[in-house]
C-alpha cells in the first residue's frame, strides 16, 4: 500500500467507525476510591495503635516504625488479594518525567513445593528494582551500586487493574545506595519539610502558639489533543516525537474560537467519561472536563490535594489517559506543541500552602492579623519569583515547552508575578511607604481592609502571566502538559521556604523595636523595594513587555532549554537547595546533567525524523506529481491546453530546498564531539532546530502543490476536524 492510501483509507476507516461500548458504570460514590488502600481503609484493617502510628505519618511525615510497617504491609496483602492481585510493584519516578514500575509476584515457593503468598513489611518497604539503566546524571556509577525503591506511606498503595489480572501498586522514592534522590519524589517531600520549617519560624513570631505541620498543595490543569489512531499510524512524527514535524496550516484552524467549552463530540465524551470512572476507582478526583482552544484539544483539572500525593496521582493520570485513549482508538498527545499554528498544550500547576491549625496561608483572611500572615506569605512568593526566575524558567525547560513558551498562546519566558489590582495597589502601597502600620492612622486600616474584602475570584484574570495569584493560590501557568509536576513544585516549595526564612529573620530583629503590624509592613517594604520588579499586571504577550521586562526591570527572557538549564549551576540555585537541604550540590548537578541530555535526544530523535520523512514519503510524493505534471504537458499541449508550469516550477524549488536542508541536517546530526553538554545543548538549539524549521518550510509548501491525492501524511485539516 503506497502511503497516500494508507492516509484515504484512515480516513475511510473514522468516518465509518462508532463510539466504542461503555457499559453503564456504578454511581460515582460507590466506586469512588475502591481501589485505593487508604486511611478509612486501614482504619478498618489494623489495630487502633497501628492506626493512629500510620495516620501519624501520613499527616506529618514522621518515620513509621518497622513493627507497624509489617502490620500494614500484611493489611496491604490481604486488601489486595481480596482484591484479586497476583502481583505488587513499587511504583517509582525517576528524573526523566515517566512513571517506572517493576513488577514481583505475591508467590513464593518453599521447600515442599506449596506455594505461599509472601509480603512482609520489609518487602513493603524496600525493593531492589536493576534500576542502572535509568539515567542518573552520573550520581551513581552503574556498575558499582544499586537503586533502592522505598515506599512512601504518605501516598497511598492502589490496584491497578488489567484484563486478566490486578496488582497492587506501592508508591515508592527512588535513591542510589549512598542515599542520593534518584527520582522525583525525593526533593518534593525535602521541599515540604523546608517549606514547613520556614513557615513555622513565621508563625510563631506572628505569635501563632499552635502550629500543625504545613503542607503545600497541587492541583493541575492538564490540556491534551486526541487524534484518531488510524491518522496516527500513518505520521510516524506523532507516534514518535509526540507532535507533527511537518504539515501545512489549514484553511480554517481556531481562528472562530468555536472550540474552547463547546459542546464534546460525543466519541470524546465517551471516552472522558470512561476515563474519569478509572480515575475515580483509584481516588483521583477527576472535577471538570472541556473542551481547549484548539480543535482536537481538551483539559480534565482533577481536584487539588496535598502535593505529594497530587503528583503521584497526576503521575497515574497521564498513564490512565493514553491508555484509555488506546482503548477508544485515539491516541492521546501530552506534548506541548502537538500543531504548528494552533494552541499548544499546558499544565496549570495550582499550589497553596497550609495547615489544619491557621488553614491556607494564600487566603486572605477575616481579620487584620490573619491579612498580615497572608501579605507575609504572598510577598515570600513574589520575592522567590524575583530571585529565582531563572530556576522556574529551568524547571519547565524541556524541548517540546520551548515551542509553547513566549508564543502568543502561552506565558512569556520572561517570569513575573501577577496579583490582580487590588493586591497589586496594596504591595505597591506598602513600598511607596503609604501604609505605615501606624495603629492611629486610618490609613493602614483601609489597606488591610481592602484585602479583607478581597474579591476572591477576580474577573480580570490575567491568562498572560506565567504565574499568577488566583484568589487563595497561585497558578504557575508556564509548566508543560508533558512534564511531571514535582519539578515546579520543589521549586516552588524550596523559594518560599528560602523567603520565610529571610522573611522570619528580617521580622525578628523589626519585631525588637515596633509592634507587629509596624513590623510586617517594614519587611514587606524593604522585600518589595528589593524584589517588586517581579509584580507586574499588564499584557504579558506584549513585545513592550518583552523589552521593558529586560530594559527596566533586569528581569530575563530565557527563551530555549539550552538557555535554562545552566541555571542548575549558578550560584544563587545551589545555596538555595543546599542551604535548604532540598537537593545536595551534586544532586543538582546530576539533574543538569540528565534533563540536559533528555533534551539534545529529543531534538536528535525529532532531527531523525524530519531526515527520514522528507526522504522516504514527501520526496517521492514530490517527484511523483512532477513527473506526472511534465508527462501531461508533453500530452496537452498536442490538445492545446496552457499548463501551469509555474507550478512545476515552484515545486521543482522547493524540492531542491527539502533537499538541501536535509543533507545540512544530516551533516550536523552526525556531529558528536562536544566539549560539555552546553555545548551540546547550544548546537541542539542553534543549528539543528532552524534546519528543522528550514526543512519543514519547503514541505509545507510542497502540501500546498502536490495533488491532494498523492500527499502521504494526514494533513491538520483531517487530523484535528475528522473525529
Ligand atoms: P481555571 O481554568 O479557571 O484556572 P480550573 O477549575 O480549571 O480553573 O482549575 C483550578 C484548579 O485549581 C483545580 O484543580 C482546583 O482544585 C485547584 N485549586 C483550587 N483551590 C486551590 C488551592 N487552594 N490550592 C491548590 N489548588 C487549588
Ligand atoms: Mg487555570
Amino acid at each position: 500500500m503506497s502511503g497516500n492510501q494508507v492516509r484515504l483509507q484512515a480516513i475511510e476507516q473514522i468516518t465509518n467507525r462508532a463510539p466504542k461500548e461503555v457499559a453503564q458504570t456504578e454511581p460515582l460514590n460507590q466506586i469512588w476510591a475502591m481501589d485505593v488502600f487508604n486511611l478509612a481503609k486501614m482504619e478498618e484493617a489494623v489495630s487502633k495503635n497501628a492506626f493512629k502510628a500510620i495516620k501519624k505519618t501520613v499527616k506529618t511525615g514522621e518515620a513509621l516504625d518497622n513493627a507497624t510497617a509489617d502490620i500494614i504491609a500484611a493489611a496491604m496483602k490481604d486488601w489486595a488479594l481480596a482484591k484479586g492481585a497476583k502481583f505488587f510493584s513499587h511504583v517509582f519516578y525517576p528524573m526523566t518525567n515517566i512513571t517506572a514500575e517493576k513488577h514481583d509476584a505475591f508467590i513464593l515457593t518453599n521447600s515442599d513445593g506449596n506455594a505461599i503468598n509472601e509480603f512482609t513489611g520489609s518487602l513493603l518497604i524496600k525493593g531492589e528494582p536493576d534500576g542502572s539503566s535509568f539515567p542518573n546524571g552520573s550520581l551513581r556509577m552503574t556498575n558499582a551500586a544499586r537503586g533502592y525503591t522505598a515506599w512512601d506511606p504518605t501516598s497511598p498503595a492502589y490496584i491497578q487493574q488489567t484484563a486478566n489480572g490486578a496488582t497492587l501498586m506501592i508508591p515508592s522514592v527512588f535513591m542510589s545506595w549512598t542515599g542520593e534522590a534518584l527520582d522525583k519524589k525525593i526533593p518534593l517531600l525535602r521541599s515540604n519539610s523546608a517549606m514547613n520549617e520556614a513557615a513555622q519560624k513565621v508563625l510563631k513570631l506572628m505569635g501563632e502558639k499552635e502550629v500543625a505541620a504545613l503542607d503545600s498543595s497541587c492541583g493541575p490543569e492538564q490540556e491534551y489533543f486526541l487524534i484518531d489512531e488510524n491518522f496516527a499510524n500513518a505520521r510516524p512524527d506523532l507516534l514518535l516525537a509526540g507532535r507533527t514535524l511537518f504539515g501545512a496550516a489549514p484553511a480554517k484552524g481556531q481562528q472562530f474560537d468555536d472550540h474552547y467549552f463547546g459542546a464534546i463530540p460525543a466519541r470524546v465524551q465517551v471516552f472522558m467519561q470512561d476515563f474519569e470512572d478509572k480515575l475515580y476507582k483509584l481516588g483521583i478526583p477527576a472535577k471538570t472536563h472541556h473542551n481547549e482552544v484548539a480543535p482536537g484539544q481538551f483539559e480534565i483539572a482533577p481536584y487539588y490535594g496535598a502535593a505529594n500525593v497530587g503528583a503521584d496521582q497526576q503521575q497515574l493520570l497521564m498513564t490512565m489517559m493514553k491508555q484509555t485513549a488506546k482503548e477508544h482508538g485515539f491516541l492521546c498527545l501530552l506534548h506541548e506543541k502537538p500543531f504548528a499554528g494552533v494552541n499548544g498544550s499546558g499544565k496549570h500547576v495550582n499550589w497553596s500552602v497550609g495547615n489544619s491549625t491557621q488553614g491556607n496561608l494564600l487566603d486572605p483572611g477575616k481579620t487584620p492579623h490573619s491579612n498580615l500572615q497572608f501579605l507575609l506569605f504572598c510577598g515570600a512568593v513574589i520575592r522567590g519569583v524575583h530571585k529565582y526566575g531563572p530556576l522556574l524558567r529551568a524547571v519547565i525547560a524541556s524541548a517540546g515547552n520551548d515551542h509553547r513558551l513566549g508564543a502568543n498562546e502561552a506565558p512569556p519566558a520572561i517570569l513575573s508575578v501577577y496579583l490582580g489590582d487590588q493586591l497589586e495597589k496594596v504591595f505597591e502601597d506598602i513600598k511607596a511607604g503609604k501604609l505605615t502600620g501606624s495603629t492611629d492612622g486610618g490609613e493602614m486600616d483601609l489597606g488591610l481592609s481592602q484585602i479583607l474584602n478581597f474579591d476572591r475570584d477576580p474577573g480580570d484574570r490575567n491568562r498572560t502571566s506565567p504565574f499568577a495569584f488566583t484568589g487563595n493560590r497561585f497558578e504557575f501557568r508556564a509548566v508543560g502538559s508533558e512534564q511531571s509536576v514535582s519539578g515546579p513544585l520543589v521549586a516552588m516549595n524550596t523559594m518560599l521556604a528560602d523567603s520565610l526564612n529571610w522573611i522570619a529573620e528580617k521580622l525578628e530583629a523589626a519585631l525588637k523595636t515596633q509592634d507587629q503590624t509596624a513590623a510586617v509592613i517594614t519587611v514587606l517594604k524593604e522585600l518589595m523595594e528589593l524584589h517588586g520588579n517581579a509584580v507586574f499586571g499588564g499584557d504579558g504577550y506584549s513585545s513592550e513587555w518583552h523589552k521593558a521586562a529586560v530594559e527596566e526591570r533586569g528581569l530575563q527572557n530565557i527563551p530555549t532549554t539550552a538557555d535554562a538549564l545552566p541555571a542548575f549551576k549558578s550560584k544563587e540555585v545551589i545555596e538555595l537547595f543546599t542551604k535548604t537541604g532540598v537537593l545536595t550540590a551534586v544532586e543538582l548537578e546530576s539533574r543538569y546533567e540528565v534533563y540536559a541530555e533528555q533534551y539534545n535526544l529529543a531534538i536528535e530523535v525529532e532531527a531523525k525524523l524530519v531526515v527520514d520523512i522528507a526522504k522516504t514519503k514527501i520526496y517521492p510524493a514530490a517527484i511523483t506529481y512532477v513527473s506526472e505534471l511534465t508527462l501531461a504537458s508533453a500530452s496537452t499541449l498536442d490538445l492545446g491546453i496552457e499548463l501551469d508550469s509555474r507550478i512545476a516550477k515552484q515545486i521543482a524549488e522547493h524540492i531542491n530546498g527539502l533537499l538541501a536542508s536535509i543533507a545540512k541536517l544530516e551533516t550536523e546530526i552526525a556531529k558528536h564531539d562536544f566539549v560539555d553538554t552546553e555545548a551540546h545543548m547550544r548546537h541542539s538549539a542553534d543549528i539543528i532546530c532552524p534546519l528543522m524549521g528550514e526543512a519543514r518550510e519547503h514541505a509545507d509548501a510542497l502540501e500546498l502543490l502536490v495533488a491532494d491525492e498523492l500527499w502521504p501524511l494526514p494533513k491538520y485539516s483531517e487530523m484535528l476536524f475528522i473525529k
